[in-house]
């Protein structure tokens, strides 16, 4: 039987995502606070005998709104790691999707993390999380956060990244509209010297200290400047969600998704039970949190 290993990829929030700058390359340059939620792709990887030795990589998915070819970011994983370790066999990625497409919570990274961690076992590479780390940050900022996992301050590009050991007791709601936002859009309309930044050592300090009150007061996205503006039910979701329980919510990456925090479980689905009665369109799902 072929050799087969199957690795969870999980979702991300932005509890606080500031952008503090632009490389003359035209990459952002962020201070994201980020937390890896309950909320996963499961993804299958199972080698295949190749006839030539070239690169073989297949790709199947349980969803038909990801796209099967060379522009899926697990496939791009594959053929990036295949490349730089000279792996000779073929390898076949099975895809079951449950992470909402398109929606600021890197289901695409968090894939593509998912496969190097998955083919780093199935071929026996030995690399370590931080040289998977490197060569993560080629495929896209978030790759880096989604093999490290937890909490943490992401800087740079989103490959400096530091761990934060204490959380305060949280779950979360999500919300994802049908809305389609371009990354791309949200980064080249967002304007740095109109937006009020969030307190990001301040968040961190009561990340800290367990404060939970003080965190969801201090949670902020600067992306919302871009995204709210040109889709208000972002505003509307955030302010029901404050409406259904939550201590807190915001816009997690460039949106569309919002999230709202809960210090119980028991508050957290109530809540999502009352989202989707008003919002039967809009995917609602509460998850904890993995730290
Ligand atoms: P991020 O939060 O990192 O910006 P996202 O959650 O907003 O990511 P994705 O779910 O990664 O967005 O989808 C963004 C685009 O990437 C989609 O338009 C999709 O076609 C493409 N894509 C490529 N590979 C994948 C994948 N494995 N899963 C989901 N989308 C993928």
């Amino acid at each position: 039987m072929d050799a087969k290993v199957t690795v969870k990829g999980y979702a991300k929030i932005n509890l606080g995502l500031d952008v503090v700058g632009k490389l003359e390359n035209g990459y952002h340059l962020l201070r994201s606070v980020m937390q890896q939620i309950d909320l996963y792709d499961t993804i299958e990887l199972t080698e295949e005998e190749t006839m030539d030795h070239g690169l073989q990589i297949t790709l199947t998915s349980d969803c038909d709104t990801v796209p099967l070819d060379q522009s899926n970011l697990a496939y791009k994983a594959a053929k990036l790691l295949m490349e730089h370790d000279g792996i000779k066999e073929g390898v076949h990625i099975h895809i079951i999707k449950r992470i909402p497409v398109a929606a600021g919570l890197a289901g695409g990274s968090t894939d593509a993390a998912a496969v190097f961690m998955g083919m780093n076992e199935l071929f026996g590479l030995g690399h370590s999380k931080d040289e998977l780390r490197e060569l993560g940050v080629k495929l896209g900022a978030d790759v880096p956060f989604c093999i490290m996992g937890g909490t943490a301050l992401a800087e740079g590009i989103g490959e400096k990244l530091t761990p934060i050991g204490t959380m305060p007791e949280m779950y979360i709601v999500i919300a994802k509209p049908s809305i389609g936002v371009s990354t791309k859009y949200v980064y080249e309309n967002l304007r740095l010297e109109q937006v009020t930044h969030p307190d990001t050592e301040q968040i961190l300090d009561a990340m800290r200290r367990k404060d939970l009150a003080e965190m969801t007061g201090l949670l902020g996205n600067v992306l919302e400047s871009v995204t709210i503006e040109k889709y208000p039910l972002i505003r509307e979701l955030k302010e029901v969600m404050l409406d259904v329980g939550a201590a807190g919510s915001l816009m997690s990456g460039s949106g569309p998704t919002v999230f709202g925090v809960f210090d119980t479980m028991e508050k957290a689905v109530a809540a999502e039970k009352r989202m989707r009665q008003k919002y039967p369109q809009v995917f609602i799902q509460a998850a904890g949190i993995i730290c």
